[in-house]
């Protein structure tokens, strides 16, 4: 299981709870728009982006698969295996980790899309 990439978030068991939550709050007069989501950890969190705000482009994600795999492959076999790990899950882990930092340093507004609709590093040429 991933580490939470938002620990400072209150989490919740299921997707249920984080809706009893917010409803209780909402109640009371708080900011309404707040919508449930599950963490890569497995837990719930809220947010207040719109439903569909996790997802990744099919594209950015295929790229990402791509480079999970070639980093998986820089591991030989006997040392995946001597960790208890088959390769599938080492680039299962490694992809998790590089979605959640896709997603981290969009939500802080790290990345930009060109006039190619390529996605990079602001402020940076390509
Ligand atoms: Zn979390």
């Amino acid at each position: 299981m991933t580490d939470c990439p938002t620990p400072y978030k209150l989490s919740f068991r299921s997707k249920a709870a984080a809706a009893r939550w917010h409803r209780r709050v909402s109640m009371r007069g708080k900011d309404t728009r707040l919508y449930p989501y599950q963490c890569a950890a497995g837990h719930w969190h809220l947010t207040h982006g719109q439903p569909g705000w996790n997802d990744i482009p099919r594209g950015v994600d295929a790229e990402l698969t791509d480079i999970a795999r070639r980093a998986a492959d820089r591991f030989p076999e006997a040392m995946v295996t001597a960790q208890g790990w088959t390769r599938d899950e080492l680039i299962d882990a490694i992809l998790t980790r590089l979605r959640n930092k896709y997603r981290h340093m969009r939500d802080t507004n790290q990345l930009e899309r060109d006039s190619d609709g390529r996605i990079g590093f602001k402020g940076v040429d390509r």
